[in-house]
C-alpha cells in the first residue's frame, strides 16, 4: 500500500512539473494569432469512443468533428480523485484550478476562483450558456457560481440574476420559483435586466439579456423529442452575441451525453452526441464565415466506459459500458480557428483555460 502511494505520488509530481515545463515551452516559441471570440462546446462524459459513434452512426454525410485542424488529448484527473466529476472538470475550464469533486467555482479550500466569464464580462465582452441541463447543473453552473457542492441548486439559482451573463438557455425553471427561501428569482432576473422566456425558443434574438428556461429541471432527451433546442439555440446565441465589437465567449453543454451513459443506454448517448455534433456544426458555420472564433471542442471526462465492441462477427457493432460512473481515460480536444495549433499534444485539463487566457490576454 505505502508503495503504491509512492508510485502514484512519483507519477503525479512528474506530470505536475511536466505540464509547466510544457506551457513554459508554447509562451516561448510561438506566438499564435489572436481569435475575437471564443466558443468552447463541452460534450459532458464524451471520450473517444462517444466520438467515434458520431461516425458509425450518423445517417448522413461526415460528423462536424471532421472539420476541425488541431486534435489534442487532455488528462482529466481532479485535485481529490483520479476520477473527476463533472463540477470540478468544469471548474477547471472557467477557472484553471484543479478542485476536489463536486466543487462549483470554488478551489479546493472552498474559496471562490474568478470564471473566465466574470474576467471576460469586465472586459466588456459579451456572454452566453447553453445546456440540454438545467442551467444550474455543475458543468454550467461551474461558469458563474461559486459554491462548495453542486447539490446546492437554490444557492447556484441565486447569482443569475446577477451573472452579467447575456444569453442563457436551457432547462431550470423551478429553481428560481420553488424555494425553500420564497424568493422569486425570475422576478429578481427580470429587474436585473433579463428577459424572460418560458415558453419556446425564440426565433428571433433581442437587445436585452436572455434568460430562456424550458424546463422545470433537465431539457427532455432526444428520445423524448427535444428537436433541435441546442443547434437552434446555438445559432440564436451567436446572433446575439457576435453583435458586440469587443468579442464573446459562449459555452455550449451536450450534458445528456453523460446521462445516456449513466443509463448504460447506447441509443440515449448516441442520439445525444449527434444532436451536440449538430450544435457544433453550428458554430464552424459561424466561426467560417467571422475568421475570428476560435472553436473548441472537449469533453469534462469519459462516462461509461463506452466502448464500440466487436463480438464473433467483426462487422457488427456492439456498444458496451463498463461502468455506470465516470472513467480516467483521456478525452479529445478538438480546435479550430486563431490560436488552435495551442490546443495540439497531451496535457492537463486545466490547460485548456490557461490557453484560452493566453489567447484572450488584452
Ligand atoms: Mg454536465
Ligand atoms: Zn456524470
Amino acid at each position: 500500500m505505502k508503495h503504491l502511494v509512492k508510485i502514484l505520488f512519483l507519477v503525479f509530481a512528474s506530470t505536475f512539473f511536466y505540464s509547466c515545463g510544457s506551457s513554459q515551452k508554447a509562451t516561448e516559441f510561438t506566438t499564435p494569432n489572436k481569435p475575437k471570440n471564443i466558443i468552447l462546446l463541452i460534450g459532458d462524459g464524451m471520450g473517444l469512443s462517444q466520438v467515434s459513434s458520431a461516425y458509425f452512426y450518423k445517417r448522413e454525410g461526415n460528423p462536424n468533428f471532421d472539420r476541425f485542424t488541431t486534435i489534442g488529448l487532455s488528462k482529466t484527473s481532479s485535485a481529490s480523485d483520479l476520477i473527476t466529476d463533472s463540477a470540478a472538470g468544469a471548474t477547471v475550464f472557467s477557472t484553471g484550478v484543479k478542485t476536489y469533486n463536486n466543487a462549483i467555482g470554488v478551489a479546493v479550500d472552498s474559496t471562490p476562483v474568478p470564471t473566465i466569464m466574470e474576467h471576460l464580462i469586465q472586459r466588456n465582452y459579451s456572454t452566453g450558456i447553453i445546456a440540454t441541463s438545467s442551467i444550474q447543473h455543475a458543468t454550467p453552473a461551474s461558469f458563474y457560481a461559486h459554491v462548495k457542492h453542486r447539490n446546492m441548486y437554490e444557492d447556484i439559482t441565486e447569482f443569475i440574476p446577477y451573472s452579467g451573463i447575456d444569453f442563457f438557455a436551457g432547462g431550470g425553471l423551478k429553481f428560481f420559483t420553488n424555494r425553500e427561501d420564497g424568493r422569486n428569482l425570475l422576478d429578481e432576473s427580470a429587474t436585473a435586466g433579463y428577459k424572460i422566456i418560458t415558453d419556446f425558443l425564440p426565433s428571433e434574438t433581442s437587445s436585452e439579456k436572455e434568460l430562456i428556461l424550458l424546463a422545470e429541471d433537465g431539457m427532455p432527451k432526444m428520445q423524448e423529442g427535444r428537436g433541435d433546442f441546442l443547434p437552434r439555440a446555438t445559432q440564436l446565441a451567436l446572433d446575439k452575441l457576435s453583435r458586440n465589437k469587443d468579442g464573446f465567449f459562449l459555452v455550449v453543454e451536450g450534458s445528456q451525453i453523460d446521462w445516456g451513459g449513466h443509463a448504460n443506454d447506447a441509443p440515449y448517448l448516441i442520439l445525444e452526441l449527434l444532436d451536440f455534433d449538430e450544435a457544433v456544426g453550428v458554430a464552424l458555420d459561424f466561426a467560417e464565415q467571422n475568421g475570428e472564433t476560435l472553436v473548441i471542442v472537449t469533453a469534462d471526462h469519459e462516462t461509461g466506459g463506452f466502448t464500440l465492441a466487436g463480438n464473433d462477427n467483426y462487422n457488427d457493432l456492439n456498444p458496451v459500458f463498463s461502468t455506470t460512473g465516470h472513467s480516467a481515460t483521456m478525452v479529445p480536444v478538438f480546435a479550430i480557428g486563431p490560436g488552435a495549433e495551442l490546443f495540439g499534444g497531451i496535457y492537463e485539463n486545466n490547460e485548456i483555460y490557461h490557453k484560452m487566457m493566453q489567447l484572450l490576454a488584452p
